[in-house]
């Protein structure tokens, strides 16, 4: 069970600039939410609130019930996949998806174990001992993907996660991270601004423009209803 609740979420950067204001969303259990507007709309800095990437101006966060407006990331059940895939350069593809487990202290079996049903799950498995500029970019998002899937988190959230990748590849991994979200029953909160994505991919859709929520809805509601 996981479910995300913001509640008159603003963040206000230091200088003054109001990037998100007075947002509300109602993230269901399961739910695969897509936040989207053009840039600089306030998506990334809220996904980032809800990572505890960035703190929250004013409002509520709360995950499954419990407020978490002070609980570090690591502590959050959450997992996170940037735009840039920030990979660790000089580990593996092993050791990056290992990493986030053994800073938790998870044993070497349980971590081993883990690694090899993600990489097995996203067809990467001939790929763990290379080290990420010996990668494709596409090779690069799967590992990135790979290495939130072995935490096994509540939700998950994506930033953009398929913008640096060319047209034929972006469609394939939509497919790929619509299946993932069946088979992980997980909850995930995905942003980007590209409308097609959004469309393809939502249960609910929540549109941001300059900090604000335009529309929230399903993808035919939004489709029909522009
Ligand atoms: P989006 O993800 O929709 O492109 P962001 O959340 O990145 O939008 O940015 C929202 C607004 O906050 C923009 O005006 C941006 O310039 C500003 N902003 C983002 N990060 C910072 C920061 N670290 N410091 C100050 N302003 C920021
Ligand atoms: P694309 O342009 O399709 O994103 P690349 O041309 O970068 O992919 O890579 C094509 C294939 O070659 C991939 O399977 C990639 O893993 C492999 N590859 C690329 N660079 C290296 C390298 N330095 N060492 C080993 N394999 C590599």
């Amino acid at each position: 069970m996981a479910t995300v609740k913001l509640e008159n979420i603003c963040k206000i950067y230091d200088g003054g600039v109001k990037a998100v204001d007075n947002v509300n969303i109602d993230i269901e259990d399961r739910e695969f939410v897509v936040l989207v507007g053009p840039s600089g709309c306030g998506k990334s800095t809220t996904l980032r609130m809800v990572a505890g990437l960035e703190d929250i101006s004013s409002g509520t966060l709360t995950i499954d019930g419990k407020v978490v407006n002070d609980v570090p990331p690591k502590d959050r059940d959450i997992a996170m996949v940037f735009q840039n895939y920030a990979l660790y350069p000089h580990m593996t593809v092993y050791d990056n998806m290992a990493f986030g487990l053994k800073i938790r202290k998870f044993d070497k079996q349980e971590i081993d174990r883990r690694v090899r049903e993600a990489a097995k799950i996203l067809d990467i498995e001939q790929l763990l001992e290379r080290k990420p500029k010996a990668l494709s970019g596409g090779q690069r998002q799967r590992v990135a993907v790979g290495r939130a899937i072995v935490r096994q988190p509540k939700v998950f959230l994506f930033d953009e996660p398929l913008s640096n990748l060319d047209a034929k590849l972006r469609v394939q991994m939509r497919a790929e991270i619509s299946g993932l979200h069946h088979r992980l029953k997980a909850t995930m909160i995905y942003v980007t601004h590209d409308q097609v994505e959004a469309l393809t991919m939502a249960d609910k859709i929540v549109v941001m423009k300059l900090g604000v929520i335009q529309q929230i809805g399903g993808p035919l509601e939004l489709y029909n209803n522009p």
